[in-house]
């Protein structure tokens, strides 16, 4: 894949870049190698400073990164800049947070006893240069969620984005530059993804974090398997949203909208599956096909518009092949099912899909057990909560999940049985740097934010003393 800006809204190449030669890679991994001796060291209030520096300054380009981040990847510019506003919040939480998350942890004195030890205590120390492979749907949010904790930790960071977002790439190695983070300890490197085994192998690359899709997840995970090195995976999602009787269903049907196509319809944690009880469904399907239809589609970097274009040709051309393959084995398109009609301007050059809500999806088909990255929703009737769950685990993935309901016997049925790595009532998923984020089954393993996601690049140190030092 090219290296190079292409507007998905219109198809035009606005700039290319050359992946980095194999001696440049070998001197940015040097440099982070060196940069982690010292990075290391330095205090958390040290590191604070300069991530809280990083915030105040994303804060101040929030309308040219937003802008950029648009014209790359083609979401809305409203959400770029709640993006940008987000990862400043994340910084300075990250800034805030992490010298408690990573504070000495102490086990109970009548254990230390029993091991033998006057003294024993865990200490997190970080591990050194941390590849991030990451994907160009949250284009910065993806990548400050791993590298705020990463250098509030002590490691340092070597980032190799997706290939259709060099200058949010190239803006990223430059903000924390200019936020003062001496030189190698967060570095963009401008490759291909063939360039990841021979940087993942290298010696002194310590472990790999990659949030995209499965088959890079696999390739990544397998050779870091082989090198024996550790790997966080956010893979992809194919969240349910279960709406049963006692739910509030206008709310669930307004909120089913924005949970399904928020950036455009390419989130990992994008509501796809709508699972909902024969005794509400006409009226869920009625609402929120309304709202689907509404939906504004159009140029992205214009504030009205809800939806903006497929990311890439070719991803509109698998959900394109999705669908057709939904409808011909007999799903029934309650809206959209094609390219939206009547965009000018040279929007019509562009890949936008219209907003598709799908209805008699059954397990023959692609779309139930495929990611639908983009505006297209499946309904399904149950007459259960027992058939709901069981629908909703009918998936490889398990990202995160959404159930709409009263009743608090149900809540906690779903706590218990849904197999994702995050369960959220009466409202839609979303991330935020307090709470962990992550799946189970194919959708990955480990976590990122919160405590968990700091120390999973961390080396949990067992300190035992069988007697004081002097
Ligand atoms: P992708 O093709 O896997 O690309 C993601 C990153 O991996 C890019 O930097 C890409 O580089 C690189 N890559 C691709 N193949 C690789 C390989 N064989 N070895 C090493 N690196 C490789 O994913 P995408 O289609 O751009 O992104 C969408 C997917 O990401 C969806 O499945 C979505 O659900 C998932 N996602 C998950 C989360 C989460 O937190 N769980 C968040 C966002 C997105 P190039 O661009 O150079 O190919």
């Amino acid at each position: 894949m090219p290296i190079a800006t292409v507007n998905p809204a219109n198809g035009e190449t606005l700039r290319t870049f050359d992946a980095l030669e194999d001696d440049e890679i070998e001197k940015r991994i040097a440099a982070a190698d060196a940069a982690f001796r010292d990075h290391r060291t330095t205090t958390f209030a040290e590191r604070a400073r300069l991530l809280d520096r990083a915030a105040g300054l994303l804060d101040e380009d929030r309308e040219d990164i937003a802008r950029t981040m648009t014209l790359e990847m083609g979401k809305p510019i409203t959400a770029a800049r709640a993006e940008a506003a987000k990862c400043a919040k994340a910084m300075r939480w990250y800034a805030a947070h992490a010298e408690e998350l990573l504070a000495d942890e102490h086990p109970a004195a009548a254990d230390v006893e029993d091991s033998g030890a006057v003294r024993a205590y865990v200490r997190y120390r970080p591990l050194g240069p941390v590849l991030a492979v990451m994907p160009w749907n949250f284009p910065l949010w993806q990548v400050v969620r791993f590298a705020a904790p990463a250098l509030m930790a002590g490691n340092t960071c070597l980032l190799k984005h997706a290939s259709n977002v060099p200058q949010t790439a190239l803006y990223l190695g430059d903000l924390f530059h200019r936020a003062g983070f001496p030189a190698g300890c967060f570095q963009t490197l401008l490759v291909g993804s063939k360039a990841v085994e021979g940087i993942l192998r290298d010696r002194r690359v310590a472990a790999a974090t990659l949030t995209g899709s499965e088959p890079a997840g696999r390739s990544v995970a397998a050779i870091a398997g082989d090198e024996v090195k550790h790997t966080v995976l956010e893979l992809g999602g194919s969240d349910p949203y279960l709406v049963l009787p006692s739910a509030d269903v206008a709310k669930a049907a307004r909120t089913a909208v924005t949970a399904r196509v928020q950036n455009n319809g390419q989130s990992c944690i994008a509501a796809k599956r709508f699972i909902v009880h024969t005794e509400v469904y006409e009226e869920f399907a009625e609402r929120f096909t309304v709202g689907m239809r509404e939906l504004t589609v159009g140029d992205p970097l214009e504030e009205t518009t809800d939806v903006g274009p497929i990311a890439m040709e070719q991803g509109r051309a698998d959900l394109e092949e999705l669908v057709d393959d939904a409808v011909n084995r007999g799903a029934e398109a309650l809206c959209g099912g094609k390219r939206p009609e009547g965009l000018g301007g040279g929007l019509e050059n562009g890949w936008f899909y219209a907003p598709t809500v799908l209805a008699g999806v059954t397990p023959g088909m692609r779309v139930h057990r495929e990611e639908t990255f983009g505006p297209v929703a499946t309904l399904y009737r149950v007459d259960s909560l027992d058939e709901a769950v069981d629908v909703a685990n009918d998936t490889s993935f398990g990202l995160s999940s959404n159930v709409w309901t009263r009743d608090a016997g149900e809540a906690e049925r779903c706590v218990r049985d849904l197999q994702a790595g995050g369960v959220f009532f009466n409202g839609m998923t979303a991330s935020h740097p307090a709470l962990p984020f992550g799946g189970v089954k194919r959708s990955g393993y480990g976590r990122e934010l919160a405590g968990h996601g700091i120390r999973e690049f961390c080396n949990a140190t067992t300190v035992w003393y069988g007697s004081e030092p002097r």
